[in-house]
């Protein structure tokens, strides 16, 4: 599908860089009024190298915004009581207002049993069932950091997403069902698509807000978008093209130009994730501050 690109391009980049610098500010009015620092806690099990890369930028944008990082390096063979040992203290360390164990863990342990080991009020991914359950139910909850790094875009670009249609194409954990639960949330008529859909692609021509998180690269086509549609790229997917390794998201990006507005693949979604982390630290700082009041 050749067209003229009229969509706008929603900087994510710079929308997190906004978002990152108000959150120093915040520290740093933190630490004058309280003396205390908030901390983040990240657990890493093994050495997969992307998940190293992740753990290490989170590390650092953690310090950049001036709260305590604490980094823990597990081996491979870690055991589940060596790491419920290690999530016990962390829960119990004042010190420590966010606690994050860094996915896919090595296959000899129950991510779940993990997961929901993290004290609920700490857990700054939103995935303890607490969490979602919380979040299902309209209380007030850590919100998983993809997705809600999407929901501020989509509000900042639409304002009101009452009564727009959205289609969310994917269910997993971790972005597919929070997303379209946050989309609820704000009064959205929400359809969930996903690998046994059938005609995912007269489904999505349905969406004045289309939320693709996949993880197959280019899926999306132009034909597939409503003209005037909010399109959020959630996809991460390395491929080879013209003999260069580059990374494109889940939708077809050069075919999205009637789109009102769509993320780029790198660019979009991806760097509001590690600000959403940050600011759900400061969150989980404040309420348990508040608790403790
Ligand atoms: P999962 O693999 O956990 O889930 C993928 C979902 O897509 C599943 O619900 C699956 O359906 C569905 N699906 C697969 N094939 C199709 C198809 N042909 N048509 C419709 N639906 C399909 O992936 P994640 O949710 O973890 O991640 C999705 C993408 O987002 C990945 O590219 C990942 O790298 C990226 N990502 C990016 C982040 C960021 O910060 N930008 C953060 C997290 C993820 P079913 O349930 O039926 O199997």
């Amino acid at each position: 599908m050749t067209n003229l690109f009229q969509a706008e391009r929603i900087d994510g980049k710079g929308f997190a860089a906004n978002l990152v610098s108000r959150l120093a500010d915040e520290v740093s009015t933190i630490k004058v009024k309280t003396g205390l620092t908030p901390g983040l806690a990240v657990v890493l099990v093994g050495e997969d190298p992307a998940s190293s890369v992740y753990v290490n930028a989170k590390h650092r944008q953690t310090q950049e915004v001036g709260m305590n990082s604490f980094v823990h390096k597990l081996s491979a063979d870690t055991t589940q009581a060596e790491l419920m040992e290690l999530l016990a203290q962390l829960n119990n360390d004042p010190a420590v207002n966010g606690i994050l164990v860094q996915l896919p863990l090595p296959a000899h342990l129950d991510a779940n049993a993990v997961i929901n080991a993290i004290d609920p009020d700490k857990d700054v991914d939103g995935f303890h069932i607490l969490n979602a359950g919380r979040l299902a139910t309209g209380q007030e909850a850590l919100v998983p950091c993809t997705p809600l790094g999407c929901l501020m875009m989509l509000k900042d670009r639409l304002g009101s997403l009452q009564g727009k249609n959205a289609v969310v194409v994917g269910k997993s954990n971790i972005v597919g069902k929070p997303m379209a639960q946050l989309l609820m949330g704000e009064n959205c008529t929400v359809t969930v698509a996903h690998s046994k859909t059938q005609d995912v692609p007269a489904l999505c021509r349905t969406a004045d807000i289309l939320v693709v998180a996949v993880g197959r690269p280019e899926m999306v086509k132009g034909d597939w978008i409503k003209p005037g549609a909010v399109v959020i790229d959630v996809g991460i997917n390395r491929i080879e093209r013209d003999g260069r390794s580059r990374i494109v998201g889940d939708v077809a990006y050069a075919e999205a130009g009637h789109a009102s507005a769509i993320t780029p693949v790198p660019g979009g979604v991806g760097p509001m994730t590690i600000a959403c982390l940050l600011a759900n630290t400061v969150t989980a700082f404040h309420r348990q501050q508040n608790q403790k009041n």
